[in-house]
């Protein structure tokens, strides 16, 4: 299997949503401001994963920038949408994939995300500054700092997640015109930290976030999708994006979406999943790993 199979996942730790305390400062929400709303939901993991496993849907919009970094996309969009489908209908849920010709407004609906594809890691930056405004220019600058080397990343807010096209031809220093890159294990790739994002949406942490071994981050040689450091694998008939997530996770994303216990924590949370974390990790007695 190609070996980037590994890189984005590995580019998010850091980069993607549930790194870093500040994150929560900047995207204006406190534990403080959160304290008495967080007294309406349990955080216990048994009540965030009670779920009936019948058939959810959601929506998910998806825009694709008009850019030649972008064009692979345009011209394989069908393909992703068939593979981002596929992979939520194997977990009893219908992903209804809607293409839009302009940048997304944001979604409030439990069930509604968009993904925005984007030219490249500066564009990417700039995006995330006009959605959430910062405060002082030298905040604005380390946002397009951080985001700069980033594949993607998931604004819980605004349940919108966007995408660096050029991710990969940034890392390795490519020109994305003779870039070879791009090609149908790209397109895996790419449906993998599609996959990912939205997931990061509906509440899913990174396996590595707690020391606990709650989420396997490899389960019979399978990689968790929303893993970090996960081998190499080849995408099977059962796994065809390569990756997976486990069925604690399935249960979490039935709770959410059937608007349990799940749903109202990361709503109580203020659609912060650090805030999120931090609350699961009080009510479960779970020791954060040092990210
Ligand atoms: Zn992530």
């Amino acid at each position: 299997m190609k070996k980037y199979w590994l890189y984005p996942i590995l580019l998010m730790p850091l980069l993607s949503n549930c790194s870093p305390v500040e994150r929560t400062n900047l995207e204006g929400i406190t534990l403080s401001s959160i304290t008495n709303s967080q007294r309406k939901v349990s955080y216990r993991l048994e009540d965030l994963c009670k779920s009936s496993n019948n058939r959810k849907d959601i929506i998910l919009n998806l825009y694709i920038a008009k850019s030649p970094e972008t064009d692979f996309y345009e011209k394989n969009k069908g393909k992703i949408a068939k593979k981002i489908s596929s992979f939520f209908e194997s977990k009893n849920i219908t992903c209804i994939i809607k293409f839009s010709d302009s940048e997304l407004p944001g979604y409030k609906k439990h069930n509604e995300f968009g993904i925005e594809i984007l030219p490249n890691g500066k564009s990417l930056g700039k995006r995330f500054i006009r959605i959430i405004p910062q405060e002082t220019k030298e905040q604005e600058q380390q946002e397009m700092e951080a985001l700069a080397g980033c594949s993607g990343y998931s604004i819980l807010p605004k349940q919108i997640c966007l995408f660096n096209a050029s991710w990969e031809e940034e890392k390795y220093g490519l020109d994305y015109n003779s870039s070879k890159l791009k090609s149908n294990s790209r397109i895996i790739a790419d449906t993998g930290i599609f996959t990912h994002e939205v997931l990061h949406q509906m509440g899913l942490p990174h396996p590595e976030t707690f020391k606990h071994e709650i989420f396997e981050s490899i389960k019979g040689g399978v990689p968790n999708i929303m893993g970090e450091n996960i081998e190499l694998i080849t995408p099977s008939k059962e796994h065809p994006l390569g990756a997976d997530i486990n069925d604690l996770q399935k249960k979490l994303i039935h709770n959410y979406l059937g608007k349990g216990d799940n749903y109202k924590a990361l709503q109580y949370s203020g659609r912060s999943l650090r805030v999120y974390i931090e609350n699961v990790a009080l009510h479960n007695g779970f020791i954060l790993a040092d990210e």
